[in-house]
């Protein structure tokens, strides 16, 4: 067996005692992930990654009790990832429905079994307050409507569970943690990676040595803006998407900086550039290239482009071995590969409904009163981070955090 094979025997023997233990998937590493960007300034996200700890205790949901979804928004994402994972969540069922589109949303009432009851449309969201069935409202909207849509559902009473990018700037992203805290609900970003196995998985090798003393992470994602696709039309326009590329899916490889070194960046440097007369990118960017220097001398080349074929990778090179997950951020079909004297090989682990583990994370978090592991504070810090690395891009200068 070459070191490689052993180091992963290892891990996948951890893995299964704890998913035993964690009948519920998302804490199946959760010992090693609790601290992931535990080292992050401000002492609310301090709080949050003690609270969000998860422990060896099994999950306190009752095996029937299941809380209430509305998902506001019935897009892309929403109809083809999130709504068909709610039949793979333990503790998180869809109860109502929000949307500009009555057709479209009996349509999917019909396909979910949501009681016609529970349709709203977005003039009278805020009557949600008096469905007692709905404990958390999803918000599935452009980026831009997001602080709206989770000011006024937590003003409702609710729970929050929002889309990444948290907003589109950070007074948006402090205003929905005032009301969240107003409120007393609990305001989870979705940001599905750190729920992910894959990506739980490489964190846990990046964080045990195992690759050597960690020198570089790059991290790239792109894809080819299609102005004809409708879910591609707001992304072009500054006022809903807050960004371009960088705020899109660039917040993926600065995530995966974050997770993966467990640190948070003390100097960035950026670069852009946008194809002169492309009118894809009238308002917001094509591309996005930033640097991120970590304390223990970690670099992070990052990208994130409109205009490359689509690209989710992630690669961490240590002193002994060199670690590539690609794609890394996809839905399905992750690909693990460690590289080091031995040759290459491929690490298997069991795959996941991520939309599923982190739905029921925030479903679970809210039983058992604690803190979401990605809490709106996760979500502030990145848009804190982009508007920097616009600034780096913008003055050319190498900003220190
Ligand atoms: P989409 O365009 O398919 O969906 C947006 C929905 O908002 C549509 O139903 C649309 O009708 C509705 N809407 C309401 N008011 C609107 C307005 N003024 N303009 C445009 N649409 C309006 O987009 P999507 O790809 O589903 O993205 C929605 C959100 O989900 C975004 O925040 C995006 O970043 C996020 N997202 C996340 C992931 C992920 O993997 N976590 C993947 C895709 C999208």
């Amino acid at each position: 067996m070459t070191n490689n094979q052993t180091m992963f025997e290892s891990l996948k023997k951890e893995l299964s005692r704890r998913s035993l233990l964690h009948k519920v998937g998302f804490g199946f590493m959760g010992l090693s992930v609790a601290g992931t960007l535990g080292h992050i300034i401000k002492p609310a996200r301090t709080l949050a990654q003690s609270e969000a700890a998860p422990s060896n205790e099994p999950s306190s949901v009752p095996p029937n009790k299941k809380l209430g979804w509305a998902v506001v928004g019935l897009g892309k994402f929403a109809t083809q990832q999130i709504m068909p994972s709610f039949a793979e969540c333990k503790s998180s069922k869809l109860v109502a429905l929000v949307s500009g589109d009555s057709a479209k949303a009996e349509k999917y009432a019909k396909q979910y079994g949501v009681n016609p009851k529970n349709i709203y449309k977005y003039q009278n969201y805020d009557s949600i307050r008096n469905n007692p069935e709905v404990d958390i409202i999803y918000i599935i909207l452009p980026n831009g409507m997001h602080a709206e849509y989770s000011i006024r559902g937590a003003q409702a009473g609710k729970h929050i569970m929002c889309e990444k990018p948290m907003a589109n700037t950070v007074e948006e992203c402090q205003a929905m943690i005032d009301a969240a805290k107003k409120a007393n609900r609990k305001l989870m970003i979705a940001y599905r990676a750190q729920y992910e196995p894959y990506n739980l998985a490489t964190i846990q090798l990046a964080q045990s040595g195992k690759l050597g003393k960690l020198k570089l992470i790059t991290s790239d994602h792109g894809r080819n803006l299609n102005p004809k696709d409708p879910a591609d039309v707001w992304r072009m326009q500054k006022k809903l998407a807050g960004g371009g590329s960088l705020y899109d899916i660039g917040v993926y490889s600065l995530q995966a900086a974050r997770y993966i070194t467990r640190e948070e960046p003390v100097a960035i440097s950026a670069m852009t550039y946008s194809t002169p007369d492309d009118p894809r990118f009238r308002e917001v960017e094509e591309n996005v290239n930033f640097v991120l220097r970590f304390p223990s001398g970690v670099l992070a080349n990052c990208t994130s482009s409109y205009g490359y074929s689509n690209t989710k990778r992630i690669q961490v090179f240590g002193s002994d071995a060199v670690l590539e997950l690609d794609p890394a951020t996809d839905y399905y079909k992750h690909r693990l590969t460690i590289k080091d004297k031995n040759g290459n090989q491929e690490q298997k682990i069991e795959e996941k409904n991520q939309f599923a583990l982190e739905m029921d994370h925030l479903s679970e978090s809210i039983i058992q009163n604690k803190q979401p592991k990605t809490p709106g504070e996760e979500g502030l810090q990145d848009v804190k981070l982009m508007q920097l690395i616009y600034e780096a891009a913008r003055t050319g200068k190498t900003i220190k955090v």
